[in-house]
Protein backbone atom coordinates (compact mmCIF):
# COMPACT_ATOMS: atom_id res chain seq x y z
CA UNK A 1 0.00 0.00 0.00
CA UNK A 2 1.88 2.99 -1.10
CA UNK A 3 2.00 6.02 1.34
CA UNK A 4 -0.95 8.64 1.34
CA UNK A 5 -1.09 12.40 2.74
CA UNK A 6 -3.84 10.76 4.78
CA UNK A 7 -2.35 7.41 6.02
CA UNK A 8 -3.61 9.38 9.47
CA UNK A 9 -6.60 9.72 8.45
CA UNK A 10 -8.38 12.91 8.30
CA UNK A 11 -10.88 14.78 10.20
CA UNK A 12 -14.43 15.86 8.66
CA UNK A 13 -17.64 17.02 10.80
CA UNK A 14 -20.53 18.50 8.33
CA UNK A 15 -21.71 21.68 9.88
CA UNK A 16 -24.79 21.65 8.24
CA UNK A 17 -23.82 25.00 6.57
CA UNK A 18 -25.06 23.89 3.44
CA UNK A 19 -22.31 25.35 1.10
CA UNK A 20 -22.06 22.26 -1.10
CA UNK A 21 -25.86 22.34 -1.53
CA UNK A 22 -26.17 25.75 -3.15
CA UNK A 23 -24.39 28.42 -4.76
CA UNK A 24 -22.40 27.79 -8.16
CA UNK A 25 -24.42 24.94 -11.00
CA UNK A 26 -23.23 21.37 -10.04
CA UNK A 27 -24.63 18.08 -10.83
CA UNK A 28 -25.81 15.74 -8.14
CA UNK A 29 -25.63 12.18 -10.51
CA UNK A 30 -28.03 9.40 -8.47
CA UNK A 31 -27.54 5.67 -9.10
CA UNK A 32 -30.77 3.52 -9.23
CA UNK A 33 -30.76 2.61 -5.69
CA UNK A 34 -30.57 6.42 -4.96
CA UNK A 35 -33.83 7.00 -6.95
CA UNK A 36 -35.36 3.84 -4.96
CA UNK A 37 -34.36 5.17 -1.68
CA UNK A 38 -35.18 8.92 -2.39
CA UNK A 39 -38.45 7.77 -3.85
CA UNK A 40 -39.16 5.39 -0.98
CA UNK A 41 -38.63 8.05 1.52
CA UNK A 42 -41.03 10.84 -0.37
CA UNK A 43 -43.62 7.85 -0.77
CA UNK A 44 -43.61 8.59 -4.66
CA UNK A 45 -43.39 6.44 -7.74
CA UNK A 46 -40.35 6.29 -9.21
CA UNK A 47 -41.10 7.19 -12.23
CA UNK A 48 -42.71 9.92 -11.03
CA UNK A 49 -39.87 10.93 -8.94
CA UNK A 50 -37.56 11.23 -11.72
CA UNK A 51 -39.97 13.13 -13.81
CA UNK A 52 -40.77 15.46 -11.31
CA UNK A 53 -36.79 15.87 -10.13
CA UNK A 54 -34.47 15.06 -12.21
CA UNK A 55 -32.71 15.63 -15.72
CA UNK A 56 -30.28 13.32 -17.92
CA UNK A 57 -27.05 14.72 -18.44
CA UNK A 58 -24.88 13.75 -20.80
CA UNK A 59 -21.14 13.50 -19.29
CA UNK A 60 -18.24 11.23 -19.43
CA UNK A 61 -19.45 9.61 -22.16
CA UNK A 62 -22.38 8.42 -20.74
CA UNK A 63 -26.11 9.19 -19.69
CA UNK A 64 -26.78 9.98 -16.25
CA UNK A 65 -29.45 11.33 -14.16
CA UNK A 66 -28.91 14.33 -12.02
CA UNK A 67 -31.13 16.13 -9.62
CA UNK A 68 -33.21 19.64 -10.95
CA UNK A 69 -31.36 22.65 -9.24
CA UNK A 70 -33.69 25.75 -8.34
CA UNK A 71 -33.04 28.74 -10.01
CA UNK A 72 -30.45 30.56 -7.92
CA UNK A 73 -28.73 26.87 -8.12
CA UNK A 74 -29.72 25.77 -4.71
CA UNK A 75 -30.34 22.08 -4.82
CA UNK A 76 -33.86 21.41 -5.28
CA UNK A 77 -34.09 19.22 -2.07
CA UNK A 78 -32.19 22.55 -0.24
CA UNK A 79 -35.36 24.35 1.72
CA UNK A 80 -35.16 26.37 5.21
CA UNK A 81 -31.58 25.64 5.32
CA UNK A 82 -31.65 21.95 5.45
CA UNK A 83 -31.88 18.83 3.24
CA UNK A 84 -35.48 17.66 2.88
CA UNK A 85 -34.30 13.90 1.83
CA UNK A 86 -31.32 13.71 3.90
CA UNK A 87 -31.80 10.63 5.97
CA UNK A 88 -32.54 9.65 2.04
CA UNK A 89 -30.11 11.55 0.35
CA UNK A 90 -27.58 10.42 -2.62
CA UNK A 91 -24.32 8.85 -2.48
CA UNK A 92 -22.47 11.48 -4.17
CA UNK A 93 -23.97 13.57 -1.15
CA UNK A 94 -23.24 11.16 1.74
CA UNK A 95 -19.69 10.28 0.39
CA UNK A 96 -18.40 14.50 0.76
CA UNK A 97 -15.86 15.09 0.83
CA UNK A 98 -14.16 11.84 0.80
CA UNK A 99 -14.42 12.31 -3.27
CA UNK A 100 -11.14 10.97 -5.70
CA UNK A 101 -10.69 14.28 -6.93
CA UNK A 102 -10.28 15.41 -3.51
CA UNK A 103 -8.08 13.29 -2.20
CA UNK A 104 -5.74 13.16 -5.38
CA UNK A 105 -3.35 15.31 -3.12
CA UNK A 106 -2.64 17.39 -0.34
CA UNK A 107 -3.63 20.38 -1.67
CA UNK A 108 -6.90 19.48 -3.32
CA UNK A 109 -7.53 18.62 -0.03
CA UNK A 110 -6.39 21.68 1.72
CA UNK A 111 -8.42 23.70 -1.09
CA UNK A 112 -11.55 22.00 -0.26
CA UNK A 113 -10.83 23.01 3.27
CA UNK A 114 -11.37 26.75 2.29
CA UNK A 115 -15.02 25.98 0.75
CA UNK A 116 -16.08 22.96 3.38
CA UNK A 117 -15.71 24.27 7.16
CA UNK A 118 -16.39 20.65 7.83
CA UNK A 119 -12.54 19.76 7.45
CA UNK A 120 -10.53 19.67 9.75
CA UNK A 121 -13.08 19.33 12.37
CA UNK A 122 -14.72 16.59 14.46
CA UNK A 123 -13.42 12.55 14.26
CA UNK A 124 -11.00 10.79 11.76
CA UNK A 125 -11.88 9.31 9.35
CA UNK A 126 -9.12 6.22 8.78
CA UNK A 127 -6.95 5.87 5.90
CA UNK A 128 -9.57 2.26 5.22
CA UNK A 129 -12.39 4.32 6.01
CA UNK A 130 -12.01 6.99 3.40
CA UNK A 131 -10.73 4.54 0.80
CA UNK A 132 -13.87 2.85 1.40
CA UNK A 133 -16.36 5.43 0.99
CA UNK A 134 -14.19 7.41 -2.13
CA UNK A 135 -14.22 3.59 -3.95
CA UNK A 136 -17.43 2.86 -3.77
CA UNK A 137 -18.96 4.91 -6.01
CA UNK A 138 -21.89 3.44 -7.71
CA UNK A 139 -22.70 2.90 -11.52
CA UNK A 140 -24.25 6.28 -12.53
CA UNK A 141 -25.19 4.51 -16.34
CA UNK A 142 -28.59 5.47 -16.83
CA UNK A 143 -28.71 2.54 -19.86
CA UNK A 144 -27.54 -0.33 -16.60
CA UNK A 145 -31.06 0.61 -15.14
CA UNK A 146 -33.12 -2.07 -14.48
CA UNK A 147 -35.77 0.39 -13.95
CA UNK A 148 -35.77 1.79 -17.40
CA UNK A 149 -36.03 -1.88 -19.28
CA UNK A 150 -38.69 -3.31 -20.56
S1 LIG B 1 -19.89 22.49 2.85
FE1 LIG B 1 -19.08 20.93 4.24
S2 LIG B 1 -19.80 21.54 6.28
FE2 LIG B 1 -21.06 22.66 4.77
S3 LIG B 1 -22.87 21.34 4.44
FE3 LIG B 1 -21.36 20.77 2.88
S4 LIG B 1 -20.21 19.06 3.80
FE4 LIG B 1 -21.31 20.08 5.46
S1 LIG C 1 -29.79 16.13 -1.87
FE1 LIG C 1 -29.65 17.13 0.09
S2 LIG C 1 -27.49 16.91 0.70
FE2 LIG C 1 -27.62 16.51 -1.52
S3 LIG C 1 -27.22 18.48 -2.53
FE3 LIG C 1 -29.45 18.28 -2.28
S4 LIG C 1 -29.93 19.33 -0.36
FE4 LIG C 1 -27.72 18.89 -0.38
Amino acid sequence: MSGKFYDKGLQFECTGCGRCCTGAPGFVYLSEEDIVNISNFLKMDKMEFVKKYTFTVKIFGENRISLKEKSNYDCIFYRDRRCLIYPARPYQCRSFPFWKNNLKDKEAWLKLGRECPGIGRGRVYSRDEIEKIAYSVPDYKINHFRMFKK
